[in-house]
């Protein structure tokens, strides 16, 4: 319903000789003939006005806010006009939304840049050119190694290390965050006889792709890694951002449902950071809650950081959720979330991620420091 009202209200703020068409999800397209950057403005405005006042759906009132990229032809060339008003679109997306952004200069060359990323990414997930590090969460009540997160690292041949951050965006926003997962699960399975070695009751968490989360090959792509017999469900948690589940909720609460009657459970990661909907967490179908590295950072010091990580422990624990802390770097956050009764914790005050042959000295490190010393126990 509302993208019928949205659809009509851009159709009122265009000429009668303009074109407009929904391009798939919450996208439209509007295709204005004889125009200029100036012009093309004003119809931007035109639409932003239209959006300031919220939509009527059957007496509920919602606000929905929208974001502007507009490409112009000349000088760019008929066919590139989409994408091009596309990266537009999202560079004003990406600095706050409500926004209007031309395609410019800048941007020509980061969407050059990122096509060629891709191009790179996907030649290097064909030739297995990628690793996964592995970095351990410990329980923050025993001090023993809970299990690890699994994280791709990539050496790109010239340009050296690229960051997840940046690579995984690309990914997603050149439809290549499948192949990356795929990728990802296929290596945890392939590392899982080396990890065993560290942790011989192996819990491996793997980070899923926000735009795989609504791609219908993802149950299969997972339940396909369990087929060899090299990892068994139980060994595996699937880790689902908060912002991606409360993207589209409800596809998100069927497939990990259904994963989770095969046996697979799955983490919400960096929470607090997304649009929860705080009736919904408890119909997600997960076992873990991951408490962003932001507010953990500041726990020590920001009185709100703290009020929100603890409240957020005992929601988790009342659902039978378990939390673990992001990004915990020093001993006062450590003994701070221990006192809020937090479940684990990962971050560089016990390792960042390491090869997967390196996990077994990290652990013999974490397991032997919590005895002797205070750092985990
Ligand atoms: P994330 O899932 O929130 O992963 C945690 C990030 O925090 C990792 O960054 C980790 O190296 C970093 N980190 C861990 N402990 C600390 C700490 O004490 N302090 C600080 N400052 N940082 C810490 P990384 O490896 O750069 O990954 C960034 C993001 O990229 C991840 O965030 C995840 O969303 C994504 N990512 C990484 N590997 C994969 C993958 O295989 N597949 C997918 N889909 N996404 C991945
Ligand atoms: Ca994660
Ligand atoms: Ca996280």
């Amino acid at each position: 319903q509302l993208l019928v009202h949205v659809g009509q209200r851009l159709i009122s703020a265009v000429r009668p000789e303009d074109t407009v068409a929904r391009f798939g999800g919450d996208g439209f397209v509007i295709v204005c003939e004889d125009t200029d950057e100036e012009r093309a403005h004003e119809v931007a405005d035109r639409i932003m006005a239209g959006f300031s006042e919220p939509f009527d759906l059957d007496g509920q009132r919602l606000h929905a806010r929208i974001s502007v990229g507009i490409a112009i032809c000349p000088p760019h060339s008929a066919p590139d006009l989409v994408r091009f008003a596309e990266a537009a679109m999202y560079d004003a997306k990406a600095r706050g939304r409500n926004r209007v952004q031309v395609f410019n200069a800048a941007l020509a060359e980061e969407s050059a840049d990122r096509l060629s990323l891709s191009n790179d990414l996907r030649d290097a997930l064909a030739r297995d050119e990628l690793v996964l590090y592995y970095q351990p969460v410990v329980n923050l009540r025993t001090g023993e190694v809970l299990g690890a997160e699994a994280l791709a690292r990539w050496h790109h041949p010239t340009r050296g290390p690229v960051s997840p951050a940046k690579f995984v965006a690309v990914a997603e926003a050149t439809g290549l965050a499948p192949a990356l997962d795929r990728w990802a699960l296929d290596r945890v399975r392939r590392d899982a006889a080396t990890l065993r070695r560290a942790l011989p009751s192996l819990h491996i968490n793997v980070n899923i792709s926000a735009t795989h989360l609504s791609d219908p090959s993802l149950e299969e792509t997972v339940l396909s890694v369990f087929r060899t017999g090299d990892l068994s469900v139980d060994e595996l948690m699937l880790e689902v951002t908060e912002s991606a589940m409360m993207a589209n909720l409800e596809q998100a609460r069927a497939v990990l449902e259904r994963l989770k009657a095969h046996g697979i459970q799955s983490a919400i990661d960096d929470f607090g950071t997304g649009y929860s909907s705080l009736g919904y967490l408890s119909r997600l179908p997960a076992s873990k809650l991951k408490i962003d590295r932001s507010f953990i950072e500041h726990i020590t010091e920001d009185a709100d950081a703290l009020a929100i990580t603890s409240s957020v422990v005992r929601l988790a624990s009342r659902l039978r959720m378990i939390t673990v802390a992001e990004g915990v770097e020093t001993p006062e956050q450590l003994a701070v979330l221990r006192d809020l009764g937090c479940t684990g914790a990962q971050g560089y005050l016990f390792s960042p991620a390491v090869a997967p042959a390196r996990l077994a000295d990290v652990v013999k490190r974490l397991t032997g420091t919590d005895r002797s010393t205070d750092v985990a126990s």
